[in-house]
Protein backbone atom coordinates (compact mmCIF):
# COMPACT_ATOMS: atom_id res chain seq x y z
CA UNK A 1 0.00 0.00 0.00
CA UNK A 2 1.01 3.39 -0.99
CA UNK A 3 0.07 6.70 0.51
CA UNK A 4 0.86 10.55 -0.49
CA UNK A 5 0.02 14.02 0.90
CA UNK A 6 -1.40 15.67 -1.36
CA UNK A 7 -1.55 19.76 -0.52
CA UNK A 8 -3.35 22.04 -2.53
CA UNK A 9 -2.64 26.30 -2.74
CA UNK A 10 -4.90 28.83 -4.34
CA UNK A 11 -2.97 31.88 -5.41
CA UNK A 12 -4.93 35.19 -6.02
CA UNK A 13 -3.71 38.17 -8.23
CA UNK A 14 -6.14 41.20 -8.35
CA UNK A 15 -5.54 42.53 -12.13
CA UNK A 16 -6.08 45.87 -13.61
CA UNK A 17 -8.90 47.43 -15.12
CA UNK A 18 -7.64 46.97 -18.29
CA UNK A 19 -5.90 42.81 -18.58
CA UNK A 20 -3.43 43.09 -21.21
CA UNK A 21 -0.90 41.18 -23.21
CA UNK A 22 1.95 42.75 -20.12
CA UNK A 23 0.01 40.80 -17.26
CA UNK A 24 -0.89 38.20 -19.12
CA UNK A 25 3.29 37.83 -19.50
CA UNK A 26 3.27 38.61 -15.64
CA UNK A 27 1.31 35.75 -14.84
CA UNK A 28 2.37 33.43 -16.90
CA UNK A 29 5.81 34.47 -15.22
CA UNK A 30 4.58 33.95 -11.96
CA UNK A 31 3.17 30.60 -12.64
CA UNK A 32 6.67 29.17 -13.60
CA UNK A 33 7.52 30.71 -9.79
CA UNK A 34 4.93 28.57 -8.34
CA UNK A 35 5.09 25.73 -10.59
CA UNK A 36 8.36 23.99 -8.90
CA UNK A 37 9.50 21.16 -6.19
CA UNK A 38 10.25 22.32 -2.79
CA UNK A 39 12.75 20.46 -0.29
CA UNK A 40 11.84 20.79 3.21
CA UNK A 41 13.40 18.77 5.86
CA UNK A 42 14.70 16.04 3.13
CA UNK A 43 10.72 15.54 1.71
CA UNK A 44 10.79 16.61 -1.92
CA UNK A 45 6.99 18.11 -2.36
CA UNK A 46 6.31 17.73 -6.31
CA UNK A 47 4.91 20.12 -8.26
CA UNK A 48 2.19 18.40 -10.12
CA UNK A 49 -0.51 20.58 -11.83
CA UNK A 50 -1.50 23.86 -11.80
CA UNK A 51 -4.87 25.27 -13.16
CA UNK A 52 -6.02 29.06 -13.52
CA UNK A 53 -9.25 31.14 -14.33
CA UNK A 54 -10.15 34.97 -14.91
CA UNK A 55 -13.38 35.57 -12.82
CA UNK A 56 -15.16 38.50 -13.25
CA UNK A 57 -17.34 40.02 -10.41
CA UNK A 58 -19.97 41.21 -12.62
CA UNK A 59 -20.54 37.48 -14.64
CA UNK A 60 -18.87 35.01 -11.77
CA UNK A 61 -19.91 34.15 -8.31
CA UNK A 62 -17.22 35.76 -6.86
CA UNK A 63 -16.34 39.30 -4.81
CA UNK A 64 -14.82 40.82 -1.32
CA UNK A 65 -16.37 40.20 2.00
CA UNK A 66 -17.56 43.39 2.75
CA UNK A 67 -16.16 43.23 6.30
CA UNK A 68 -12.47 41.94 5.66
CA UNK A 69 -11.79 42.14 1.65
CA UNK A 70 -10.65 39.18 1.03
CA UNK A 71 -12.21 37.36 -2.16
CA UNK A 72 -14.98 35.13 -1.63
CA UNK A 73 -17.44 33.00 -3.20
CA UNK A 74 -21.28 32.35 -2.44
CA UNK A 75 -21.80 28.93 -1.52
CA UNK A 76 -25.19 29.45 -1.38
CA UNK A 77 -25.88 31.03 -4.53
CA UNK A 78 -25.16 28.66 -7.91
CA UNK A 79 -21.79 28.13 -9.43
CA UNK A 80 -19.67 28.76 -6.17
CA UNK A 81 -15.78 29.26 -7.41
CA UNK A 82 -14.83 26.17 -5.42
CA UNK A 83 -11.34 27.24 -4.83
CA UNK A 84 -12.04 30.06 -2.81
CA UNK A 85 -12.97 30.57 0.50
CA UNK A 86 -16.61 30.24 0.97
CA UNK A 87 -19.01 33.31 2.14
CA UNK A 88 -22.62 33.98 2.06
CA UNK A 89 -25.05 36.79 1.79
CA UNK A 90 -26.60 38.62 4.37
CA UNK A 91 -29.49 40.84 3.55
CA UNK A 92 -27.67 40.99 0.10
CA UNK A 93 -24.29 41.65 1.07
CA UNK A 94 -21.11 39.01 0.96
CA UNK A 95 -19.46 38.20 3.64
CA UNK A 96 -15.85 35.41 4.10
CA UNK A 97 -16.73 32.60 6.25
CA UNK A 98 -15.00 33.97 8.96
CA UNK A 99 -16.69 37.40 8.79
CA UNK A 100 -20.49 35.66 9.18
CA UNK A 101 -21.68 35.37 12.58
CA UNK A 102 -21.06 32.77 14.41
CA UNK A 103 -24.62 31.06 14.47
CA UNK A 104 -24.15 31.20 10.36
CA UNK A 105 -24.64 27.48 8.80
CA UNK A 106 -20.81 27.94 7.64
CA UNK A 107 -19.56 30.61 9.47
CA UNK A 108 -16.20 29.21 10.57
ZN1 LIG B 1 -14.35 38.56 5.82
Amino acid sequence: MARVFLHQNTFLLELTEKYDELEEEEISRIAKCIEKNVECNGNIFRWISSTSGIYDTEKDNIGKCANCGTWTTDCEESNPVKDLNYGAKLKGVLFCDLCLPKDHPIAF
